[in-house]
């Protein structure tokens, strides 16, 4: 399969460079930055530290998406909004992991999955799919009245968003589980004189800084008890070695919008 990674000298963009090479089934056909990027014209997969690739870095999304089947995407919203459009026009696969998307985002994502498969998620380590299903169930056998719903989460210093998006992911689990809409319960800051804690709210807290690369965790409260679910990512391999699994799995999928757990069978 071959695959385009874009925001290629991104953080996640070189990890993804890596990956593609180790896998087995996948290939590295075009890599992109934004125009007017210093790492035009380079080798990806020396900027990647994988050797000499034969790959420059170009600026033309619309011509690297022509000769591939995939794109890798860890970028921002406004950028995978794009890609997203020129992906279902080449109809091929977008694996996005990009967070911090507003609605107006998703919603824009979700129109072009009417011609392209795309695979979208906070987070593609197979833990953090994995521990979204065990939260749900949790959420869903853990009474509102009983056991109050907190999520905790630490990244590095770099990190724009808040809370990240695998928080919201975990977020989404506890409000499945309970089925609650997120959005309506969610408790995203809090300073100052709050009142006491409302029953049924997901509280988020975010915490930034050093190199941290991602900390979650999910604290179920009661008044006797404490249930902490926790993940860990302490590589950037994980989530690139995911988004590759995601790829191979969506090649020839009928059109539409997937999870991470729909990869995993989960
Ligand atoms: P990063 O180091 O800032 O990388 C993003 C790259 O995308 C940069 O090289 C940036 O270039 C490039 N870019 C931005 N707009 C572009 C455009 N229009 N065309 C081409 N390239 C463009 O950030 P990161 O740490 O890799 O994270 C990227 C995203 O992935 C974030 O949203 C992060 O939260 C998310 N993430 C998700 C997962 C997951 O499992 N889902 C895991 C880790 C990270 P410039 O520097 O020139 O702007």
């Amino acid at each position: 399969m071959g695959l385009v990674v874009v925001g290629a000298a991104g953080r996640m963009g070189r990890t993804l460079i890596r990956a593609i090479e180790a896998a087995d089934g996948a290939r590295l056909v075009a890599a992109v930055e934004r125009p007017g990027s210093p790492f035009i014209g380079q080798d990806a997969g020396e900027l990647a530290g994988a050797g000499n690739l034969g790959v420059a870095i170009t600026d033309d999304p619309l011509k690297a998406f022509a000769n591939a089947d995939g794109v890798l995407d860890f970028t921002t919203p406004a950028a995978s909004v794009e890609f997203a459009g020129y992906a279902a026009q080449a109809r091929i696969a977008h694996i996005v992991g990009t967070t911090g998307c507003s609605e107006e985002d998703d919603a824009k994502i979700q129109a072009a999955a009417r011609h392209a498969t795309i695979v979208k998620s906070g987070n593609m380590s197979l833990g953090v799919t994995l521990l979204s299903v065990l939260v749900e169930q949790a959420a869903q056998a853990l009474a509102a009245s009983d056991f109050d719903i907190e999520i905790l989460e630490m990244h590095h210093r770099h990190k724009v968003d808040a809370p990240s998006g695998t928080a919201l992911l975990l977020g989404d689990a506890v409000a499945r589980g309970r089925k609650i809409n997120l959005a309506e319960q969610s408790v995203r800051v809090r300073d100052g004189h709050t009142g006491p804690r409302e029953e049924g709210t997901i509280g988020f807290a975010t915490l930034r800084g050093g190199s941290v690369i991602g900390d979650h965790s999910v604290i179920l409260a009661s008044a006797g008890e404490r249930i902490v679910l926790s993940h860990h990512a302490e590589d950037r391999e994980l989530f690139a070695h995911g988004a590759v699994k995601a790829a191979l799995w969506a090649h020839g999928k009928k059109p539409g919008l997937y999870s991470m757990r729909d990869v995993l069978g989960l």
